[in-house]
């Protein structure tokens, strides 16, 4: 997931990843007994059925109230998951607005406090967990974090009224009243932007006005699309004023942060985006939820490296011949694996036909998946490839996916991905070098089947609520990342070295993630020396390598995410074949890991054991 427009932690976001950067089961667990345990409500326990059967009542009431509350709270929210009953409203993000988002912070956690955590199943332990994790970050990102202080990337109107725009919920005349509505809020919106905003970065300042910039063409979709509707004349002249008053708004606001960047770079005085060991420790804990720390994580990605780079020599020793005939190796390993990379980085599609390659693997990648029987896929609802709208570009993805919310399951997921052409010639060159052959399937594998956009489908069904909506990115970044390396295992590709080779590439990059982040931000690494460390230890093409370092100052832990559920995952599913056997069956693994919704992978490790 990736640059995510929230002034509010509880926004939660749906659009995933920028996984370029790198990057359902249907009815749990496939009517297994475990599914079953597993369903909410009914786990009774016989020893103590009467008591414990009301409390898990009362609690389940109280967690549907509590996101009803949440949903009114925060209209932008509640577009992102699907539900549109307040959707002409907006969230004003000024200083009473944190001050009312605190309090019903501080009164929700007393009134989930009244409730024994300890009494309750492991169902209602783990929503308990799930609902004080999202209430006290949201508390940490408000008063501690501040990043509506620092982040004028936060304020962006564009990605609810994309959203209204495009989804068929209801008809359009009724849509577009609705970004009526909202487009009258716009001018109140970057008034208290700018009151909020204290000492940005430059960093966030400048993405700020490239994405703001982006939005006005998001003005000129809901202008092309009410033209064609037809609409009353009421709605049709009330909705060209607020246009002309929104656009009016946002340029205003471009305009005020370009001033406020030039002062900054003359004066020196911007905010460091580094954010330092206390609150990135803090952020880690809030935002992965695992049982180890940013420090630790740090320290298993290094050795990972080394594991990858010995594991990838392998392959380049076995390839070297077929595509170096009579050419001496390098001695050096570094050298020759990054030779070799290269030479295989050559085979690639055509610019103009980046797009409809991705078009087409999907289905392949839907087929193999069935015909080996790894998990439960819906054909019903397909993942549909689209060019990457205007307004969500900028970012530094070249891919991503944008999933309905739980309460809006049919709506279409879309797998967005960025036209190359858009980059100039020799950005593009070096975006096909990086998304050869090999890795277009990873990424296509991360991105779609069996990655996100499965597990999204499966999430989606999950029995609770509370797990479906406090998504957690590690669990779901982490997926993706297992996906790829447990499709190779099955036989994806025919085990070829090279697709092997570039899938180390990948996990190298993945691994980099978490190592640059916490040496970035934790340890003051410079540019410099993360790009020739990605560029020469993880060898990076120098697009993506620039890119991320991009992404390095406009993020924080975001990018430990994939490689913290990654390992967890694997962690859980060695430990469990090694438990189990014979009696191992990958697909029921796949079906139950992803039938808890988008949760901690140490959460869902609990919710497995507590099911066998
Ligand atoms: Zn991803």
């Amino acid at each position: 997931m990736t640059v995510i427009n929230r002034f509010f932690a509880l926004s939660l976001l749906l659009v995933l990843c920028a996984c370029a950067d790198q990057s359902e089961p249907d009815r749990a667990g496939a009517g297994d007994e475990s599914a079953q345990a597993t369903a909410g409500q009914g786990t009774s326990d016989s020893s103590e059925p009467a008591a414990a059967e009301t409390d898990v009542a009362a609690f389940d009431a109280f967690a549907d109230q509590l996101i009803d509350e949440m949903l009114q709270r925060s209209p932008e929210w509640a577009i992102y998951q699907g539900r549109y009953e307040n959707a002409g409203e907006v969230s004003i993000p000024d200083a009473a607005h944190r001050r009312d988002e605190l309090a019903f912070v501080a009164d929700a956690l007393e009134r989930l406090g009244e409730f024994d955590r300890e009494a309750l199943p492991v169902d209602q332990r783990t929503d308990y967990d799930l609902l004080e994790n999202r209430l006290e970050s949201a508390r940490f990102y408000t008063r501690t974090l501040r990043s509506w202080e620092w982040q004028p990337s936060n304020y962006n109107v564009a990605g609810p009224l994309n959203i209204l725009l495009n989804t068929e919920f209801a008809p359009l005349p009724e849509r577009l009243a609705l970004i009526r509505d909202r487009l009258e809020h716009v001018p109140a919106y970057y008034e208290a932007a700018r009151e909020s905003l204290g000492t940005p970065t430059l960093e966030h300042t400048e993405l700020a006005i490239s994405q703001n910039r982006g939005s006005l063409s998001v003005l000129d979709d809901i202008r092309e699309k009410a033209d064609e509707a037809q609409l009353d004349a009421d709605l049709s002249d009330s909705l060209s004023d607020a246009l002309a008053g929104a656009e009016a708004a946002i340029e205003d606001w471009v305009g005020w942060l370009e001033q406020r960047l030039a002062k900054l770079e003359e004066s020196g005085n911007a905010r460091p985006f580094r954010l330092g060991e206390a609150l990135y420790e803090e952020k880690f804990a809030y935002d992965i939820q695992a049982d180890f720390t940013a420090a630790e994580l740090y320290r298993r990605a290094q050795a990972e490296k080394e594991r990858l780079l010995d594991e990838m020599d392998g392959y380049t020793k076995e390839l070297w011949p077929k595509y170096f005939t009579g050419e001496p190796m390098p001695e050096d390993r570094l050298a020759r694996i990054g030779q070799m990379i290269d030479r295989l980085s050559q085979e690639h599609v055509a610019v103009e036909d980046f797009v409809d390659e991705i078009r087409q693997q999907i289905p392949e990648l839907a087929e193999f998946v069935r015909e080996n029987d790894l998990l439960d896929q819906d054909p019903d609802k397909p993942l549909i490839v689209r060019e990457t709208p205007e307004y969500m570009r900028g970012s530094g993805a070249i891919a991503s996916v944008s999933a309905p919310g739980p309460f809006n399951p049919d709506a279409d997921t879309y797998y967005n991905v960025t036209p190359l052409e858009t980059f100039g010639e020799e950005q593009a060159a070096s975006y096909l070098r990086e998304y050869n052959d090999w890795m277009l399937q990873i990424l296509n594998i991360h991105e779609g089947i069996p990655g996100h956009y499965t597990q999204l489908l499966h999430a989606n069904k999950s029995p609770s609520l509370v797990k479906s909506l406090f998504g957690n990115g590690a669990m779901v970044e982490g997926w993706a990342v297992y996906a790829e390396r447990m499709m190779l295992e099955q036989g994806w590709g025919d085990q070829a070295p090279e697709l092997w080779l570039m899938h180390g590439k990948w996990l190298l990059r993945v691994t980099h993630n978490a190592i640059l982040d916490y040496a970035v931000h934790v340890r003051g690494m410079e540019r410099d020396e993360a790009v020739r460390m990605m560029r020469e230890e993880a060898f990076q093409e120098k697009s993506e390598a620039t890119q991320k370092w991009r992404r390095l100052t406009l993020t924080q832990v975001q990018l430990t995410s994939y490689y913290a559920g990654y390992s967890a995952i694997y962690d859980l599913r060695e430990r469990l074949k090694a438990e189990q056997g014979e009696d191992f069956d990958l697909k029921a693994f796949h079906n139950e890991f992803l039938s808890y919704g988008s949760a901690p992978v140490n959460t869902i490790a609990e919710l497995m054991s507590e099911s066998e």
